[in-house]
Formats: C-alpha cells, structure tokens, sequence
C-alpha cells in the first residue's frame, strides 16, 4: 500500500487554540553531547512553523537513539530541546515525564511562543511495545495528532501508532507529506530510463527492495560491499572481500531474472584493493574484475565509475542508496563521492534514500544538488518495497473514522 489516500494533511484543519500532540524525528547523531548533524532537526521546522501561525499549542515528541532506562541520559533530548530553541527564537520546555499531572499543568500555563518537548519517549518503557496503556495516558490531553517523524514511521511504536489510533483527528505533517510526494515518484510511473543504484554492506538488507524494483527500473547500478556476492556468485574472484556466503543463489537467481526481463545490470570491473581495512598502505587499484588473495575490495574503481557515468548520463529517473565503497575512510571515498557528481550533474529526478547515502550524499559536497534526501533511511526502503508502514497506515481514516 503506498500513497496518501485517506490520510489528512495540515491544510486540511484549523488548529487557533488547539492542542497538538506533534510526532517528530528529532534523532540526530550525538558527538560528545553535541548535535553531529542537523538535518533532521532542519527538516521538522516547516510544520512546527506551520502550526505556530495556525495558533496551535504544540507538544513535540521524539525518540532519540536506542536508551536502555530513563537513566541514558546521553540520550536525553536537552540538546535538541537548546538548539530548537535558537531556531525558533522561543522557549523550548522539556518535560522530563510526559506524565498526566505535570503535562495538565504545564499545557494550562503555556504562553504564546512557548513550546513543550517531552523527554526521549524510549525512555518510557512502553513506547517501543506500542503500549496502549502509555497511549491512553497521553490521548485525553490533545486535540490532534500530528506525525512528521517519517524517519520513524516504520516502526509501530506507542507515539507512533497506538497514540494516533486514538486519536479522532490525525494528520501527516509537511515533512511526511513531501516523503511520500517524492518516494511515490519512483512507484508510480517513474520517467524512462529509470536506474537503481545499490551499494552498502549487505545483498540481504536490500533484497527486498531489489524484489519490488525489478518490475520498475530499466536498469540497476551496484557497488558496494554487496557488489562482491553478485561477482562471487558469478565466478569472479573476490579475495576476502566482505561476501555473503548464504545469499550466493539468491544472487545467481537474481541476474537471471534480471536478464531475462532484458534489463541492464552493472557491475564493478575494477576495485580499490587493501590488504587490510586497518592499514591503508597497501591500497591499489585492480587491472580487471578480479580480486587477488589475501586482498579485499573496498571501493568501485575507475573504469567502473566511468561505466556507471555513461549508463546514468541519459537516466531521467535515479534512485540511490548505498555506498559504493567504505566511504567513512576518505582513501576509499571516491567512488561513493563520484556517484554523488553524476547524480549532481544529472537532470533527472534524482532520489537519495535515507541513512548511510544521505551522509555520503552530504559528505560528497553534492547535498544540495539531488531532488531529494529522504530523512528515513529504514522508512524509505520499507516504503518503496511496498511495507505498510504503521506511522502512515494507522493515519488512514476508514469509513469516516
Ligand atoms: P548499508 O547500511 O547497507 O547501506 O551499508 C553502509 C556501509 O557499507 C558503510 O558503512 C560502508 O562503509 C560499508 N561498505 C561499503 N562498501 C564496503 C566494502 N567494499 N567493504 C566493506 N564495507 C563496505
């Protein structure tokens, strides 16, 4: 199921004097107590802007990182509680316990330009078990649900999904709303010719995406560490490059189904080598497909850029996620950064999937020149495989309800 069909936008009510129970993902990276990266902090400013000129009371939730008790304060939400402050020019109060008494209080006495946070919601034990209790417990203190935390949607959490199932007025925020507005661009008649560029760790994270793109793409582009498993499987030597041994016949299956539906599959023809990823020293470039022993593949080489470059140079529609490489490591980032220039340089949609190619997409320099970077790195590929997710089904009004 993908679409918004029988979801509610913002534009859709009037919100002077409301209470609002706003769901966002506000789960940056954390460096030493400071916010690494702010894009999700960015990307949730649109709707809480939105609903302050409508008037709204606002309430933000979001979890942030995997807390194992209240007592993680290194995931306590203090900085982002500061840093939206700033951004809103307004008081950020952050709520320690989203508990009935305090949350009355609190919402009785809330000025104009002032904002409340509640505190982690993971430090709540019911929030990862989708507690109903913990849902009730909030419900009765809002007049609407807003989910904007489309980083998050994937999973079927208490603020995510027994929350807004209580909730009679419910709606997606801007930020959920542009999600879905650019993902379905690959889903629904996307423009011809149409790639898939794949990389990363792991054949098995990205198989079912695999699955549901192979009806829709002309062509798939795959780099990365999972590149490996496909050219093991075909025959090619791979060293001791990162191979999935078990996903072997998934991967032989895999390019026949894709050569018999004539369509195009690329792979690596040269490598970035190491001996070991620790020590560099030893780095150099393979002549051909090939992987001598005792070495590991670590990044797309240079006559596979230039084959990628040429097959993507007409593509009118690009998707993109994955690493071509272990990018983290700038000796071994070229090839992920090149992908990012052709992307930058194409003129057709191009569409970053979330986590790991968003920070390589940022990283590359070349951030601000993709259609879109899509804030849910999990969300996104659940999306496009066709997963309902919970944080969007559970928004659907049925039957008037
Ligand atoms: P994923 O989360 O599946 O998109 O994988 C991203 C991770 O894959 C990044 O941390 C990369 O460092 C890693 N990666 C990409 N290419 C390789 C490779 N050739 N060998 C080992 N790790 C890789």
């Amino acid at each position: 199921m993908h679409g918004l069909k029988n979801i509610k936008t913002l534009k859709e009510f009037e919100f002077q004097d409301k209470t609002v129970f706003l769901r966002l993902d506000l789960n940056v990276p954390m460096e030493n107590g400071q916010i690494s990266d702010e894009t999700r902090l960015l990307a949730a400013l649109p709707t809480i802007e939105f609903l302050r000129q409508k008037g709204a009371k606002i309430v933000m939730a979001s979890h942030l990182g995997r807390p194992k008790s209240a007592e993680d304060k290194e995931f306590s939400l203090e900085p982002v509680a500061q840093k939206l402050s700033e951004y809103l020019k307004a008081e950020v109060l952050l709520l320690d316990e989203p508990e009935g008494h305090t949350l009355k209080h609190l919402l009785m006495t809330l000025r104009k330009n002032q904002f409340l946070l509640l505190e982690n919601v993971r430090f709540i034990p019911g929030e990862t078990k989708d507690s109903q209790e913990f849902a009730e417990e909030l419900a009765p203190y809002f007049d609407f649900y807003v989910n904007d935390a489309f980083g998050a949607s994937h999973r079927a959490h208490a603020t995510i999904h027994a929350l807004p199932k209580l909730m009679k007025n419910r709606c997606i925020g801007l930020l959920i709303e542009k999600e879905i507005k650019f993902l379905d661009q690959l889903l629904d008649n996307p423009k011809r010719p149409y790639w898939a560029i794949l990389g990363g760790a792991k054949v098995s994270d990205k198989i079912a995406v695999i699955e549901k793109l192979l009806d829709l793409v002309d062509g798939f582009v795959i780099g990365g560490a999972m590149a490996y498993t496909f050219l093991k499987a075909m025959g090619h030597n791979v060293g001791n490059s990162l191979v999935e041994n078990d996903k072997l016949r998934y991967a032989n299956e895999m390019v026949e189904r894709i050569k018999a539906r004539n369509k195009s599959l690329l792979l690596p023809v040269d490598h970035l080598i190491t001996k070991s990823l620790k020590d560099t020293s030893n780095l150099k470039t393979t002549s051909d497909v090939n992987i001598p022993e005792g070495y590991l593949g670590v990044d797309i080489g240079p006559k596979t850029i230039s084959q990628f470059q040429s097959a993507l140079l007409s593509a009118e529609t690009i998707f993109w996620n994955g690493p071509m490489g272990v990018f983290e490591n700038p000796e071994m980032s070229k090839g992920t950064f090149a992908i990012a220039k052709i992307l930058a340089e194409s003129k057709g949609l191009k569409i970053v999937g979330g986590g790991d190619s968003a920070a390589a997409a940022e990283a590359s320099g070349y951030a601000d020149q993709m259609t879109h970077i899509s804030t849910g790195g999990g969300a996104s590929l659940e999306y496009l495989q066709g997963e309902p997710l919970p944080g969007l089904e559970v928004l659907r009004y049925k039957h008037g309800r």
